[in-house]
């Protein structure tokens, strides 16, 4: 069954596909939204994210124009520092190890303050990131990187006042609606092929832009592209994302792009269920493992748990985790720093021990090697610089000294009870390769030509991240691509 025909058609209804919608329709477009999910589960990964987003800004003036109800004393005891593009650009390259396309790099940064503004003019509303990105340290919170805000309802409160502002300006939304194939004409991409109640119907299109998430919901192709073990991680968000905007991207010809071997994936706690639950959210992450250590089932630190600011290694940490013996690990701090640990350590489903000596700690946790595990404390405990002092909120240098693997920052002793651990898994987040797009989002074949009517936009797409993510770049990814991709396929629907 063919039905009536529409400008743009998004496949999505995450961040990426309603900023999409909201451009293409700002730009004329009579435009329908796919979601695959059901209304109670709609949004994406998007939906279960912490908010945070990435801006390049120039101190409290900026985010003042974010946050206008930032008090007085909030201003006063705040350093928000001063994120460049320069900054900005240079943290994609090192943490991708240079392999970022640079042209997208540059479209990222640079659109990354105007869309956000963009955003909070449709009714998305900010707040900073205190207790997760800063810690009031000697009656101060500073700021080191250029992830400051994030939506004030977190994902939850992103993915809904999109979704109000996309019911605002007549897009229709259809829930329960995968997209199973790319309809392809003589001009090129002509609609999708849809399954909804098991019935199968095509759409047409002058547009189809397509932003519906990477394979990491996906147990096959995750073990196929990422490699053995990783049908044995977690999935941190929806279900939903089980690669179907790269297999229809590819089957239409797109240029695979990106590192396919590749995934953002951190600690996350090692009983939360296969999949995210939307009412837990982002809290069964465990981010603060930089103030204490990190032992693994044969008692072992196995990671430099300070190597860097959390924003730039926790994407990574839980590949490392995955690689341990029976896939997990625990998170040990003493009572010096828990009152530095996040807000998600104190939620009631967690896996958590505490004790008052270290020896009924590891009495208590099952599954580690208890004598190695107080003795390679011990030795963690000698070798910390004790002469440097501690803060939390810049990478003090506080490290250790002769380990064979150093602990670089925030290092402390860990001897004062009571004691807590945390068990973790690994907990993936998205997958990095797909299909290959050009600075206007348009999706390019192997010759690198556009396939006509064709864009894709968010963590489907290649070739922007690999290795590693810099904290607050998933969403701001996928707002700057969605809103460029929108425009570019209203322009060529509309033969603008
Ligand atoms: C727990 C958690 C916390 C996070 N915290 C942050 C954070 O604070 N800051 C940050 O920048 N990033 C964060 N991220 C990453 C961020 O959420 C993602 O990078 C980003 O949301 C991806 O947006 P997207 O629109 O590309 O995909 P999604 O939001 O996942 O949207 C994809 C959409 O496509 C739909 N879909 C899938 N297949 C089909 C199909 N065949 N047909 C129709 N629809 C389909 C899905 O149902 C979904 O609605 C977090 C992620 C998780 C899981």
């Amino acid at each position: 069954m063919t039905e009536k025909s529409y400008d743009v058609i998004v496949v999505g209804a995450g961040n990426a596909a309603l900023c999409a919608a909201l451009s293409a329709r700002e730009h004329g477009a009579k435009v329908l939204v796919l979601e695959r999910a059901p209304f109670e589960q709609r949004g994406g990964n998007s939906a279960y994210s912490g908010g945070g987003m990435r801006i390049v800004h120039n101190g409290v003036a900026d985010i003042k124009e974010f946050v206008p109800d930032l008090s007085a004393e909030d201003i006063a005891a705040t350093d928000f520092g001063v994120y460049t593009a320069e900054q900005f650009y240079d943290d994609l390259g090192k943490i991708t190890e240079y392999r970022i396309d640079p042209d997208l790099a540059e479209v990222l940064v640079k659109r990354s303050t105007d869309t956000a503004r963009w955003i909070r003019d449709k009714g998305v509303r900010f707040a900073p990131m205190y207790g997760a990105k800063t810690f009031k340290h000697e009656g101060r919170y500073k700021f080191s990187t250029g992830s400051v805000i994030a939506v004030v309802g977190g994902g939850r409160g992103l993915i809904d006042a999109h979704i109000k502002s996309a019911e605002k300006m007549g897009i229709e939304i259809r829930y329960g609606t995968r997209a199973i194939a790319l309809l392809q004409g003589a001009s090129g991409i002509e609609g999708v092929r849809v399954v909804a109640n098991r019935v199968e119907q095509e759409i047409r299109a002058r547009a189809i832009v397509l932003a519906c998430g990477g394979f990491q919901a996906n147990r096959e192709m995750r073990t196929r592209y990422l490699g053995p073990g990783w049908d044995l991680a977690k999935v941190r968000g929806t279900r939903y994302n089980t690669g179907d905007g790269a297999n229809m991207a590819l089957a239409a010809g797109a240029q695979p792009c990106g590192q396919w071997s590749g995934a953002n994936a951190c600690e996350w706690d090692m009983n939360a269920p296969d999949y995210g639950d939307i009412n837990i959210g982002d809290a069964y992450s465990k981010h603060s493992y930089y103030f204490g250590i990190v032992l693994n089932a044969d008692g072992d630190r196995f990671l430099d748990e300070g190597a860097d600011v959390g924003n730039s290694t926790y994407a990574k940490y839980g590949r490392i985790i995955l690689q341990q013996p029976g896939q997990y690990a625990w998170q040990i701090f003493d009572s010096k720093v828990l009152h530095l640990l996040r807000s998600s350590y104190r939620i009631k489903k967690v896996t958590k021990v505490t004790a008052n000596t270290l020896e009924e700690l590891f009495a208590k946790i099952e599954g580690v090697n208890k004598e190695q595990a107080l003795k390679t404390i011990s030795a963690y405990n000698a070798a910390v610089k004790q002469d440097v002092r501690f803060d939390p909120n810049v990478k003090d240098g506080r490290g250790t000294s002769g380990l064979v693997i150093p602990k670089s920052n925030w290092a402390n002793t860990i001897d004062t009870p009571p004691y807590e651990a945390y068990g973790v898994t690994c907990g993936i987040t998205f997958t990095y390769g797909g299909p290959k797009i050009t600075p206007n989002a348009e999706v390019v074949d192997v010759e690198e030509q556009p396939i006509s009517g064709l864009y894709a936009a968010g963590e489907l797409v290649g070739g922007i991240f690999y290795f590693n993510i810099p904290g607050g770049c998933g969403l701001m990814n996928g707002a700057v691509f969605g809103r460029v991709a929108g425009e570019n396929a209203a322009r060529h629907a509309l033969g603008l």
